[in-house]
């Protein structure tokens, strides 16, 4: 057993387990939704996982330009590119 293979959200030893590095600081996981649960912003206006591109205003990340329109977000920026 080795400190690459042990999931760290769930903590799962799985020999097929990934390594995330992330603002310089390795993440590992078993499997894509424990990675998703721990790595992936959550919607300012919904509270959902924010898996895709996600729009960003004022530093706040929103799942879809919908969800920041509520909030009264006007300065919208598409995360691609
Ligand atoms: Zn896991
Ligand atoms: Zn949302």
């Amino acid at each position: 057993m080795s400190d690459m293979t042990l999931c760290e959200v769930c903590g799962n030893d799985y020999d097929k387990a990934f390594v995330v590095v992330l603002n310089g600081e390795t993440h590992v996981f078993d499997s894509f939704e424990c990675a998703i649960q721990l790595l992936a912003p959550t919607c300012e206006h919904c509270g959902c996982r924010v898996i895709g591109h996600g729009v960003e205003s004022r530093g706040f990340i929103f799942c879809c330009a919908h969800c920041a329109e509520a909030v009264g977000a006007t300065d919208l920026q598409d995360r691609v590119g």
